[in-house]
């Protein structure tokens, strides 16, 4: 749609962008939010293109990504053999459920940085323990966990001109075993829970990531694998305002799901899959 508030879109972010930042100022990633509902509150648009910001690099280390990585390049990505978790990252993408054309658009950053609680690269990411470098418009820069970048409905750490530059996923979490499952409304829907549980290879450890039916993300972790009733227990400890309303699903149905399937992916990591 037209943003008619906007005056200015500066195609030519200095390589440091923030310096300039303004009242009104927003990063434009992909667009495909930016420009899918009015903003009344913005001015200026500052175009990420022009950075090349949209490298996927594997390495022993793991997966480092720009911040500008399309969902498109992502889905594309073919993984070590031995990153049992890396069928993770076409997954997520597929939970993204839109049309192509917003598929090659949409952006990794823009996704994590909209913190919609829906946000399949939020889910990927935080599940795989990852960090995210962010730029100040000072220069300076911070790494956060992923974890703690999310702190509500379309809320999250930046400050005003800050900047998500790159995500980097450990290659110690992708060498675990995986297990995902997601719940929508309706068949192309958007997500009304989507978890996703790891595990060390040759332990009996469980980080299970809870996402889309809260506001932010949860994470639990246990040593060993629980029985049923410590894993109900542990997630009917959520707190009551954590789990998110909207027309995809009521707080209790939400909290409903997250119980069964969390137990489900207990199963299957009990039966010894997935892989
Ligand atoms: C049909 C359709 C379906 C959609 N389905 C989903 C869905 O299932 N789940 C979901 O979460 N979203 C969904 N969206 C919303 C949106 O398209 C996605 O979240 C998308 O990933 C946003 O990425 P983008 O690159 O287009 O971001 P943009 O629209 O360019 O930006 C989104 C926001 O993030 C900020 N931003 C972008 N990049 C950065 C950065 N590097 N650092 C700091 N701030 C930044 C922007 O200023 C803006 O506030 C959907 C949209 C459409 C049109």
């Amino acid at each position: 749609m037209d943003l008619n508030t906007i005056t200015e879109v500066i195609r030519r972010p200095p390589s440091r962008p923030g310096v300039e930042w303004q009242e009104g100022d927003a990063w434009l990633a992909g667009g495909t939010w930016l420009y899918s509902v009015e903003q009344p509150g913005l001015r200026r648009l500052i175009d990420l293109t022009e950075l090349r910001w949209n490298a996927l690099v594997s390495s022993d280390a793991g997966l480092d990504m720009g911040a500008m990585c399309t969902i498109r390049d992502l889905y594309a990505f073919a993984s070590p053999d031995d990153w049992i978790a890396g069928s993770l990252l076409a997954k997520s993408c597929e939970a993204f459920l839109s049309s192509f054309k917003v598929w090659n658009a949409a952006t990794v950053g823009g996704n994590i940085c909209l913190s919609l609680p829906a946000g399949p690269m939020i889910t990927l990411t935080v599940a795989l323990e990852a960090q995210y470098e962010l730029w100040a418009p000072d220069g300076s820069a911070r790494t956060v966990d992923a974890l703690d970048f999310v702190t509500g409905d379309n809320r999250n750490i930046l400050a005003p001109g800050e900047i998500l530059r790159r995500v980097r996923i450990p290659a110690r979490a992708l060498r675990k075993r995986a297990a995902h499952r997601r719940f929508t409304l309706t068949r192309l829907g958007r997500s009304t829970v989507f978890l996703i549980g790891t595990q060390t290879p040759g332990t009996s450890d469980l980080l299970l990531t809870v996402t889309a039916g809260t506001t932010r993300p949860v994470r639990i972790a246990f040593d060993t694998m629980p029985d049923a009733r410590n894993l109900r227990r542990s997630i009917d400890e959520i707190p009551a305002g954590l789990w998110f309303a909207d027309p995809n699903g009521t707080p209790d149905h939400r909290h409903h799901l997250t119980r069964h399937f969390a137990e489900e992916i207990r199963r299957e990591f009990m039966a010894g899959g997935p892989a």
